[in-house]
């Protein structure tokens, strides 16, 4: 599942990082970076005090895809998840040596559990509370079956986890059961959206566009506009895992989504953000808006956790496998490393993929002389998908930059 905080996570659907093109990472030794805080004892940090300049040192958000077993069969799934746990998952105790490792980070990151299903495995409350006594802020994606009880709610809460994430990916039962596979998970997601309010947990909701749902997207914003949510994590479709059988949609759909995505923003009592597509903060700056904006209906309130402008694959982002390895996020397959061969905090700071895909400048096409490409820089997912290059211009965004058109 995904999560992006405020979104989160089910996190996205998954990737099948497994399945991705082995890419060699670099080492700390190959590429020194003198200017990076040096990593000490684990510290708990106020994520609202994550800069943009942190991400050269530190994600704002790792994904850990605790185990692939789910109980569901989603058509969209990144992970391609199965009903068993794969034999190689991380242990518990290699877990928690890896979110040791996290830990010390100079800002240590949001830690998103997601899967697969977090609780298919028999030891996350114990993982969860590993993670808050390193001083991890932490939140879960979990699958909308049976497991998630309001009594598994509490019990998540009480190990520590700070916020929700669940998936709809429909207005109706009709459009959502049929993305995920079984029917009654939409009323069961309703119930979860309920219990989780109820258990006093924020919740963040992934939807997913395809073309399956494009015309739902108004209905969609409207059911989740209740009580406890308070972010709308929408993921425009990578063809990455099972979700290379879905249609996404046309480049110049994108912009009319964003319009509406835009429009919700500023009337909804909920955040907005997009994943894997990063052209909506673009799209926002043109209006004269703030892609970070908190919710019109709660000024004066607490603001939404929310990452910083700028963040995506690989720049703020790092995704770590069930087995160990380690990506720049769960839709660009590109192995950069594996736990406990090598730390998650060498390959974040120094594999020369990480690096390439924090300087905008390396982009190429469109992307790379793009005036919004610090703020956006496209999907490197969704280049990578397509083009098999992760520096590559975003295939779906129709914006021609200044510099382009002008032929520079
Ligand atoms: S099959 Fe399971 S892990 Fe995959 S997207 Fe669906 S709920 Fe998430
Ligand atoms: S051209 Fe690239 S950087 Fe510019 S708005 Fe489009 S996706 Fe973003």
């Amino acid at each position: 599942m995904k999560f992006d905080l405020p979104p989160a996570m089910h996190m996205r659907p998954g990737t099948h990082p497994g399945a991705a093109a082995h890419h060699s990472a670099s080492s700390s030794l190959r590429h020194p970076v003198n200017h990076i805080p040096t990593a000490g004892q684990p510290k708990q940090m106020p994520m609202m005090d994550y800069k943009a300049e942190d991400v050269h040192h530190s994600p704002f958000l790792v994904f850990y895809e605790t185990t692939r077993a789910c109980d569901l069969v989603c058509q969209h799934c990144r992970a391609c998840a199965q009903s068993q746990a794969h034999p190689n998952q991380m242990s518990t105790q290699t877990s928690k040596a890896m979110i040791d490792e996290l830990a010390k980070f100079p800002k240590p990151p949001l830690l998103v559990m997601t899967g697969g299903d977090p609780l298919k495995r028999h030891d996350i409350y114990e993982l969860i509370r590993h993670g808050k006594s390193k001083g991890l802020r932490i939140a879960m994606t979990p699958s909308a079956t049976p497991l998630v009880t309001a009594k598994a709610i509490g019990d998540l809460r009480d190990a520590g986890v700070s916020r929700m994430a669940i998936s709809l990916d429909g207005a109706d039962a009709k459009t959502h059961d049929a993305f995920r596979g079984i029917d009654g998970i939409f009323e069961r997601s309703l119930r979860i959206i309920k219990d989780t309010h109820e258990a006093g947990l924020p919740m963040q909701i992934n939807t997913t566009i395809t073309k399956r749902n494009l015309h739902q997207v108004d209905a969609i914003a409207e059911l989740i506009n209740r009580p406890g949510v308070v972010l709308w994590s929408v993921f425009f479709l990578v063809p990455v895992g099972r979700g290379l059988r879905e249609q996404g949609i046309e480049p110049a759909q994108y912009e009319q989504v964003f319009e509406r995505l835009w429009h919700h923003a500023q009337t909804k009592n909920y955040g907005v953000k997009t994943t894997e597509a990063h052209h909506y903060r673009r799209f926002v700056l043109q209006q004269k808006g703030d892609p970070q904006a908190n919710p019109t209906a709660l000024a004066g309130k607490p603001k939404v956790q929310r990452a910083p402008i700028g963040i995506s694959d690989g720049k703020g982002v790092m995704f770590i496998s069930h087995v160990g390895d380690m990506y720049p996020s769960g839709f660009l397959p590109i192995n950069c490393g594996h736990f406990p061969d090598k730390s998650p905090i060498d390959v974040y700071q120094n594999d020369m993929t990480f690096k390439d895909l924090r300087n905008p400048d390396q982009f190429s096409g469109k992307c790379g002389v793009c005036e919004f490409r610090k703020v956006c820089g496209g999907s490197r997912a969704r280049a990578y998908a397509l083009t098999r290059d992760p520096l590559a211009s975003e295939p779906h965004c129709v914006y021609l930059p200044k510099a382009w058109s002008a032929g520079k």
